[in-house]
């Protein structure tokens, strides 16, 4: 059952004036302190930046081997855990060429797609994968200019990435 409370408004709450009074208080007692004081909460960014927490989960990448091959061997996993439903997949059988070592990695991604502008960068794409290729790196100056540059392809997962964990 909904319990409604209804508070009743003295006449000094209907002006709104003490409450903006307190705010503006707030406010001029950082200007002053950033003034004299040199205590400011802000920083000059981008020439300054502050320093993010190892766990940030910011702009995804794909880690590559020693031959520039990605890592990924198409399992689809990260595309089926995705809540967002932004990850999409497709496919191939890997040419032998790209088997360096001996290892083994049987198919390939001919297409990988994320629409950033529909992840929540919960994390679960990374903590799905077993070979460790899709991340989350600690970049988040993400800024695009256009929806399409928003959807990173595989070209744009593989390359070097700020702050690659
Ligand atoms: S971080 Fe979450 S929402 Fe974003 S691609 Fe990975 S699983 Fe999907
Ligand atoms: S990135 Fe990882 S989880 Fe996703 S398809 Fe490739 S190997 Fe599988």
């Amino acid at each position: 059952m909904a319990i409604i409370v209804s508070r009743k408004e003295r006449f000094l709450d209907k002006l709104y004036i003490p409450a903006l009074l307190v705010g503006l208080k707030v406010t001029f007692r950082r200007f002053f302190e950033s003034l004299f004081l040199g205590r400011t909460m802000t920083i000059q960014y981008p020439e300054q930046k502050r320093e993010y927490s190892q766990r940030f989960r910011g702009e995804h990448f794909i880690s590559v081997d020693a031959n520039k091959v990605e890592n990924c061997t198409s399992c689809y996993l990260c595309q089926t855990v995705c809540p967002a439903e932004c990850i999409t997949i497709i496919a191939e059988e890997r040419p032998n060429d790209q088997n360096p070592y001996g290892v083994r990695k049987e198919k390939r991604p001919v297409r990988f797609d994320i629409d950033a502008l529909r992840c929540c960068f919960c994390g679960f794409c990374e903590e799905a994968c077993p070979k460790d290729a899709i991340k989350l790196s600690r970049n988040y100056e993400m800024a695009v200019e256009t929806r399409a540059q928003a959807f990173y392809d595989l070209d744009h997962l593989k390359r070097e990435v700020k702050g690659r964990g």
